[in-house]
């Protein structure tokens, strides 16, 4: 049963709202607060969300009929320890922002997504992960403590002292336990923005998986691509990229004199949702030989625009995927079997017929503390697809797939998964946060589409 909601009360413009895949639009009402200190002001007790810089590809931050606070203006440093590199910051700034006031200081975010464009709060709530999980972890090893506003009005501080269940459950908790305010994250020092890489051409899937097993061992970041054209003895052929951070004497003459240089906004962009007719198995192809090209083409030495945030030169390339949108399927499988189980998701998604896309392999380290945190140990692979027909019946049977290999999906990427199928692949871990929602939030005051949907919310 939801809650009936006296709409003429909520704060909020009424807005329609989608993830990043933009395959699913719904009505809420957005309300902007300019400060963390005024969230508590606007919280609409029928129903509401957090909602940060939008880049979740599915529904974790649209509410259909109720209220999703934009957290993106409360973006203010509160605090910085030069010595540490301890930041406190309102949970709406970006890392955008961080990288672009901190890294010419030496300074750069810890653990990082595959783009910039995410804020504090984004990052606490998937716990997301980076090029480097399986020596950094998750989000959560980088953040000391944070404060969230809770269903009852009160603004609490989480850490690994204070409120232990609540600062655990917030990791992966989706936003549905509380609005965090203000956090404290732990930066990375650095002695330049640019990375030593390394590309390494790899010819099946079984190269692949070694190649990925002995090079984590020796880089702490790696992340490869698949030729989602290969198929047969060549499935699995792709590039495989490591890298680190590239000390101030490896870099090249020309770079010492401006070690910590930073990025600027992007310059080129998707100005509207391309047609779908330009999605066919032909421009597929084309794109994905230019990718090969260009992961397999990088100089020893990259900025980490290119390392890190290739997608982040284009403005709204989410559009070029046409109206109906796009889903990222991301799921982690154990190691164990892990090859052969691999090889036949892949061979399923690329028998589909779907129009398969960019895609992600690396492999996960130890699984985090989080209570509904998404990396365990195993191999995790992340692909696009335009959304078509069928793409929802191959991402059902993809997800039957993953829970027999004992794995799990990302919710942070997820648009489709049923709650039976959900809560099976977190065995005993919904649960347990279901426990911590009912003693935090026992009226169910925040609530989203895909809380409602997967049943982590009413
Ligand atoms: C190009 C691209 C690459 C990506 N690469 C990766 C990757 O490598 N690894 C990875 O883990 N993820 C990756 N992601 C996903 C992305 O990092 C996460 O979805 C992240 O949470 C987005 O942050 P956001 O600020 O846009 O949050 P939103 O998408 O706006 O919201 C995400 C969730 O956070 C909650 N939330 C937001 N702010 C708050 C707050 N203040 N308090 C409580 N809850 C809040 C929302 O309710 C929602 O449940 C990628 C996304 C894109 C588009």
């Amino acid at each position: 049963m939801t809650n009936p909601v006296d709409h003429s009360k909520v704060v909020g413009v009424r807005t329609r709202l989608a993830g990043w895949g933009a395959n699913a639009r719904t009505e809420g009402f957005l309300a902007a607060p300019a400060f963390a200190s005024d969230v508590r002001g606007v919280l609409d007790r029928s129903g509401s969300v957090a909602r940060g810089l939008g880049r979740s590809y599915g529904d974790a931050a649209t509410n259909a009929e109720r209220q999703v606070i934009g957290m993106t203006a409360a973006d203010r440093f509160l605090a910085f320890d030069e010595e540490t590199g301890t930041l406190t910051c309102e949970a709406g700034t970006s890392l955008e922002s961080i990288i672009a006031v901190f890294a010419p200081r030496g300074w750069f975010p810890m653990i990082t997504p595959g783009t910039k464009f995410v804020t504090v709060g984004g990052c606490i709530a998937n716990d997301i992960h980076g090029k480097a999980h399986h020596v950094d972890g998750c989000f959560s090893n980088c953040v000391d403590e944070f404060t969230v506003l809770l269903a009852s009005g009160e603004i609490v501080l989480a850490s690994r002292e204070q409120n232990p269940d609540l600062f655990w459950a917030t990791f992966g908790g989706m936003g549905l336990l509380g609005i965090v305010l203000t956090a404290t994250i732990r930066l990375r020092k650095i002695e330049t923005t640019y990375f030593r890489q390394k590309s390494i051409k790899v010819d099946d899937l079984e190269e692949m998986l070694a190649a990925l097993d002995e090079y984590d061992s020796i880089f702490p970041y790696s992340v490869a691509t698949l030729d989602v054209m290969a198929t047969g003895e060549r499935l699995g052929k792709g590039v495989l990229t490591v890298g680190d951070h590239a000390t101030l004497g490896q870099l090249p003459e020309e770079l010492v004199a401006n070690p910590l240089t930073v990025s600027g906004p992007p310059k080129i962009a998707v100005p509207i949702e391309m047609p779908d007719i330009t999605l066919n198995p032909l421009s597929i192809r084309l794109v994905n030989a230019a990718i090969q090209k260009i992961q397999s083409s990088g100089g020893a030495i990259s900025h980490y625009e290119k390392f890190f945030y290739p997608l982040d030169k284009i403005a709204n390339w989410n559009r070029g995927y046409g109206k109906r949108g796009f889903t990222q399927y991301q799921f982690v499988i154990p190691f164990e079997n892990g090859m052969k189980r691999m090889r036949e998701i892949l061979q399923t998604i690329l028998s589909s017929g779907e129009l398969p896309f960019l895609n992600v392999l690396k492999r996960f380290g130890r699984e985090g503390l989080g209570t509904l945190s998404f990396p365990r140990e195993g191999y995790t692979f992340a692909i696009d697809f335009p959304i078509r027909a069928n793409t929802v019946a191959l991402t059902r049977r993809l997800d039957a797939m993953i829970l027999d290999a004992g794995g799990r999906i990302y919710l942070g990427k997820d648009s489709f998964v049923e709650p039976q199928t959900f809560r099976a692949m977190y065995p005993g871990k919904v649960e347990q946060f279901l426990a911590v929602k009912e003693k935090y939030d026992p009226e169910g005051v925040f609530t989203s589409d895909l809380g409602r949907r997967v049943q982590l919310s009413k």
